[in-house]
């Protein structure tokens, strides 16, 4: 785990929305996915803020939709004391510098017929830094940095491992000196022990280059180690929010106990009770009226129907979204 949050957020995410039409065959309007629906959040200087939740519940939609990978349907999203969503142009390009993204299969995103220096070295001319040497310079670098030899400058994409190609996708965000970085599930795709070779060189940098991490993951284990807070996901909205120690030790909304129930505990002396939720998770195109979580939730009562519960201080630090906390 890596720096304490200290001073003024680096980030504010506020009310982000992001909905996205459904159309028939002819074209018509029949309804929309509201993948994130009203998320709201902090990343202070330094530190790792994780979000969590199944799949499909708008974590990885709302790290795209920060840095406008996707455009968002309402909210906004200030870095900096600056709305990124009223940027255009340049001034768009400048900031975006600073909010880098890495993904979760970096092969994807790597052009295959490039080689390695020549991709790393695209990120510096897109933003117009340095001389043709100065940029060689910089990526060999770069490349040392996250662990690889000079002459894999001049190696291809396929000739790499996931783990090594992970490293190459963390060595290309960083070209461009960011101060932020969204990690889409960074490390799903990746064997146990090379997940933590990766998370181990992305703490080491972070503390190195003074960066923060949005880190978007299924992966409790994964979250909990690297995280300094965690947001808890739901169909879209963010339904409870503490510091990683405080959320594990006391987790107060019945979806993040449910959640929590299922992360294995290293200690076969110690057994958890597993919390089973009933049914199925709703589909985001029919959410649920009130609280999204109440068709599954134990406690649901007939408020939890009719009124949408506002997230709100339930500690220092902890906010949850329950009509009952
Ligand atoms: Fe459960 Fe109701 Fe709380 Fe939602 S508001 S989590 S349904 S008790």
């Amino acid at each position: 785990m890596s720096v304490q949050v200290i001073e003024e957020p680096l980030l504010e995410v506020r009310n982000l929305k992001k909905f996205f039409p459904i159309t028939n065959s002819l074209g018509r309007a029949k309804g929309q996915v509201k993948a994130v629906n009203d998320v709201s959040f902090d990343l202070y200087p330094g530190e790792t803020f994780g979000l969590v939740g199944e799949s499909g519940c708008g974590k990885s939609t709302t790290g795209r939709t920060i840095l406008r990978l996707t455009e968002p349907t309402a909210g906004e999203a200030i870095y900096k004391g600056q709305d990124l969503y009223k940027l255009k142009g340049r001034e768009l390009l400048k900031v975006r510098r600073e909010l880098q993204m890495v993904f979760q299969d970096p092969y994807s995103s790597l052009n295959p017929r490039k080689r390695i220096g020549h991709i790393l070295e695209e990120t510096l001319k897109i933003h117009n830094i340095g001389t043709k040497q100065e940029r060689t310079d910089r990526v060999m670098d770069m490349l040392s940095r996250v662990g690889f030899q000079p002459e894999q400058y001049y190696r291809y994409p396929h000739e790499f491992s996931g783990g090594q190609r992970q490293r190459i996708g963390l060595a290309r965000a960083l070209m461009v000196n960011p101060n932020v970085i969204i990690c889409d599930e960074p490390v799903s795709a990746l064997d146990v022990s090379i997940q933590s070779q990766v998370l181990n060189l992305l703490e080491e940098i972070q503390e190195e280059f003074q960066l923060s991490y949005l880190f978007v993951s299924h992966d409790l284990s994964v979250v909990r180690h690297i995280s300094d807070r965690i947001g808890v996901m739901y169909l879209g909205q963010m339904v409870e929010e503490a510091p990683t120690d405080e959320l594990f030790n006391n987790p107060l909304h019945p979806y993040t106990q449910a959640l929590l129930s299922a992360v294995p505990i290293p200690n076969p002396l110690v057994k958890r009770e597993r919390i089973k939720l009933k049914g199925e998770v709703p589909s985001p195109l029919n959410l649920p009226s009130g609280c999204v979580f109440h068709t599954r939730c134990p406690y649901a009562t007939k408020i939890c129907e009719q009124e949408t519960p506002v997230k709100k201080k339930a500690a220092a630090n902890h906010a949850v979204a329950c009509h009952f906390l």
